[in-house]
């Protein structure tokens, strides 16, 4: 949920150079953003940056050029401390500054620069950490392209860090004066959230929008159309954010993934919103609250435009015990 005029500087023309990660880490003005675990460290509403000569042993890549032009690298460590667990919670600005945190507990802290930034440093500090051996003969790879590719020297296949996309849907009634909302079987019953699920071989997004609402929620759609996009690294999700239309008015939870179906008019959805209504939201933050929120306000049909006008909004955390990771989504696990 970026805009595009507000996006890290990636610099792909350096990739190219060969021996650029040696010449940017002796480079005096470059900087690195640490990642160990898939967490980092802020300075006040800033992903941290250290000079690259301060930091040891390290997995290296280029994320790109700062507002600045100067080179901001991925040093990705491997932690040689605990750390205390992810559901700590920053109770002061020291404490953001000194912990190392991970995507759910910083997103609402940083713009939308900071944002990918971040969410760059920790997708490909997990590809190159993950992505080792050769998926075709097994034999150890080599890292290209300024750590945005490795390259296989047994059978000559290159690799690059993947995005696992997945939809995620807010379904408005044919009257247009209700949303559909679902209860995962994970979340306790009480919040809600729109129906998401992840592409399969061979599906355009279109298709996997029909079958995901037809599969979890007995519902048949008519108009789809696009809104905003937000990158979930865990460890490489893309949520692709849709609105759509029902045809009728028939929705019925499938009693498995999905616990509860509910239409719910526009009163109960900016009640709910505010804190009293009659189902919980996930997290301000999120793409789903988004979409819910954007419904709520009447921002409709045909008003995609629109939307991407709005699109620099703070993004970004989205609890995966408490809350919908960004809706009804079941985590992927990773495969190695
Ligand atoms: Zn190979």
């Amino acid at each position: 949920m970026v805009a595009p005029h507000d996006t890290v500087g990636r610099a792909p023309e350096l990739r190219v150079e060969p021996g650029v990660l040696d010449r940017l880490r002796a480079d005096g003005s470059s900087r690195a953003v640490v990642v160990r675990d898939g967490r980092v460290r802020l300075d006040g509403d800033t992903v941290r940056r250290v000079a690259a000569a301060d930091v040891g042993d390290a997995e290296w890549a280029l994320l790109g050029r700062d507002v600045d032009g100067a080179a901001v690298l991925l040093a990705s460590v491997v932690p040689t401390t605990p750390e205390p667990p992810e559901a700590a919670v920053i109770t002061t600005e020291a404490d953001a500054e000194e912990r190392w945190l991970g995507l759910r507990e910083v997103g609402g802290l940083l713009g939308p620069r900071e944002w990918e930034l971040l969410v760059s440093a920790v997708a490909l500090a997990g590809w190159l950490r993950d992505t080792r051996f050769c998926p075709a003969c097994g034999h150890a790879l080599e890292v290209r392209q300024a750590g945005w590719s490795k390259w296989c020297p047994q059978c000559g296949s290159e690799h690059f860090p993947r995005t696992d996309p997945a939809v995620i849907v807010a379904v408005e009634s044919p009257d247009g004066e209700r949303l559909l909302l679902g209860a995962n079987a994970n979340w306790g019953g009480r919040m809600h959230s729109c129906f998401a699920g992840f592409v399969e071989a061979g599906e355009s997004l279109e298709s996997t929008i029909h079958r995901e609402l037809a599969e979890e929620a007995g519902v048949r759609l008519g108009e789809v159309s696009y809104v905003a996009s937000q990158p979930w690294p865990f460890p490489r999700s893309l949520m692709i954010g849709f609105r759509a239309v029902a045809v009728d008015d028939d929705a019925r939870a499938d009693g498995e993934e999905i616990i509860d179906v509910r239409w719910l008019t526009r009163a109960e959805i900016g009640s709910s919103l505010a804190g009293d209504g009659p189902v919980g939201l996930p997290s301000e933050s999120s793409i789903a609250r988004r979409l819910i929120r954007d419904w709520y306000e009447g921002r409709g049909r045909g008003a995609a435009n629109q939307l991407s006008e709005r699109s620099e909004s703070k993004c970004g955390v989205l609890s995966e015990r408490s809350e919908p990771k960004c809706g009804v989504l079941s985590e992927r696990s990773e495969s190695k």
